[in-house]
């Protein structure tokens, strides 16, 4: 099998040491492919290559740097089903779940397409007649992103396509589990002809790769997607030089049906929310809240809903869930489940292997689910919904907001004024009022609290690419 290799300045290269690793099925153990193992030599390389670049590329017009956005979406939407199955294979996610993955992925693509030439500046009023301040807006400079393995493809171009729309140059690194994806869209940044050194991908070892973005000098921003704790480090490693960051970080989301909720639409949600992508999402709901005037009727509704998901291999279009994406994920849902049983919770549904020894797990509901357990206060990452009872709006509300994330909330409910009420107490980036997937090209994806800084997304997610400047200009008279 041939060894995919990094992408540097125009170039397919392997690791400097020749080391490469195998990435294998989550859902057979099958071989899916080998692949450079770099660190921070290879990752100083492409830093190099990205810092070549950046003069030629922040000068190009902004019409110019769309003309090759537009081109890198034609080239995804060409290979997207190519893009989908190497998703499905290397991390287990249904097929309809990757294709719809790569979609968004394009649809970022698009959108800073456009964003790229609605960079506008300002003038402003001066206090003094003779002089002009005019504020300008410019690439921040080379920036180095990183990113998870849940959407292997749209969480690299949600960061890309804006930090190229604002002129800046890219050096990537994708999570350990998912590099084929991240091989096959820089396959299509090659088709769509990118100037040499614009975007570079590196490979291997974290920790190693990570020390170069944040001390080399020339990296003048970190761009992050994962779990908290990593941000939390690359934070601290970027603080030495000052250097701008973004953090997409973990959730924690909690999830409420009121009394006046349609239980039909709001169980249907449980279901799109809790178990896409095997409820590894960062978004997905951790805590689901239910009126106790309705628990009872909910709670029929959703697992006849929950036990009629198909769990297999995400290649068969049949799957709604496919498996856990490594061990150590299906032993973290393992210990939240037995963690919550042995504390008194009531299994609803599933609990245990969908296939002994594999990495599928059943959809799980647990119902009587306290604050002593596990699965309250941590992201569980897996197919697993816990189910609290509340009594009063105000106290739902407080419940919600007890936790140090703050990315993802949702509620259901038909009353127009707690709609608007509650949406406004949540301490949440991303509200679905009535919605469970409010994730769009179009909107600014971001966390509150220790969820991250920053926003992806929208007209706000080229922001953080670009450094504002004033120049205050003295006419003379
Ligand atoms: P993770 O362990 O933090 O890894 C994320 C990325 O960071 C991977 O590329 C990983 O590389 C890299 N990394 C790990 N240690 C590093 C270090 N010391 N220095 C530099 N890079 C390092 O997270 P994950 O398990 O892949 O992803 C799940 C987490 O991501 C969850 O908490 C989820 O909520 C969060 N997430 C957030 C969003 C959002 O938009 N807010 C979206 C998706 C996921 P290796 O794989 O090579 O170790």
């Amino acid at each position: 099998m041939e060894v995919k290799k990094f992408y540097m300045n125009g170039e397919w290269l392997a690791a400097r040491s020749g080391n490469s690793y195998e990435v294998h099925n989550p859902a057979t153990g099958e071989l899916v492919s080998e692949v450079a193992y770099g660190d921070g030599r290879d990752a100083r390389l492409a830093i190099e290559s990205a810092t070549n670049a950046f003069e030629s590329w922040s000068r190009l017009t902004a019409g110019e740097r769309s003309g090759y956005l537009y081109k890198l979406y034609d080239k995804i939407i060409e290979a997207k089903e190519s893009l989908a199955k190497t998703i499905t294979l290397e991390m287990g996610k249904p097929l309809k779940e990757a294709r719809g993955e790569v979609k968004i992925a394009a649809e970022y693509v698009l959108w800073y397409a456009e964003e790229a030439k609605r960079v506008y500046g300002e003038i402003v009023p001066a206090s003094l007649s003779n002089k002009r301040i005019h504020v300008i807006k410019q690439p921040v400079g080379p920036v180095a992103a990183i990113t998870p393995w849940n959407f292997p493809v749209s969480m690299i171009t949600r960061k890309l396509a804006p930090a190229l729309a604002a002129g800046c140059t890219v050096v990537l690194k994708p999570a350990s589990q998912t590099p084929t994806s991240a091989v096959k869209l820089f396959e299509c940044i090659e088709r769509a002809g990118f100037p040499e050194g614009v975007a570079n991908l590196v490979i291997g070892k974290s920790s190693s790769i990570g020390k170069e973005f944040t001390s080399h000098p020339k990296i003048k921003k970190i761009t992050f997607t994962g779990s908290t704790a990593v941000g939390k480090k690359l934070m601290e490693a970027a603080s030495k030089q000052v250097k701008r960051v973004s953090m997409e970080l973990g959730g924690h989301a909690p999830f409420i049906v009121f009394d006046d909720a349609d239980l039909e639409n709001a169980a249907e949600g449980t279901v799109i929310s809790k178990f896409r992508n095997s409820g590894q999402t960062c978004v997905c709901l951790n805590r689901l809240f239910v009126h106790k005037s309705v628990k009872d009727r909910f709670v029929e509704i959703l697992k006849r809903k929950v036990e009629q998901l198909h769990v297999g291999n995400g290649m068969d279009e049949r799957s709604d869930v496919g498996p856990l994406v490594d061990q150590s994920a299906l032993e973290k849902v393992r210990e939240h489940v037995e963690d919550a049983l042995g504390k008194g919770a009531e299994l609803i549904t599933g609990g245990k292997s969908a296939i002994e020894d594999t990495l599928f797990y059943k959809p799980t509901v647990l119902s009587n689910v306290t604050d002593e357990m596990m699965i309250t206060r941590e992201e569980t990452f897996g197919p697993v919904c816990p189910i609290y009872v509340f009594d009063e709006e105000d106290e739902v509300i407080e419940l919600a907001n007890d936790t140090e994330y703050g990315l993802a909330a949702y509620y259901f409910t038909n009353d127009l004024g707690r709609a608007i009420r509650v949406g406004e107490k949540l301490d949440y980036g991303i509200i679905g009022v009535n919605d469970a997937v409010p994730t769009t090209v179009q909107a600014p994806f971001g966390g509150m609290k220790e969820s991250g800084l920053g926003r992806e997304g929208g007209h706000q997610g080229i922001e953080g690419f670009l450094e504002e400047k004033f120049l205050s200009i003295n006419i003379g008279k």
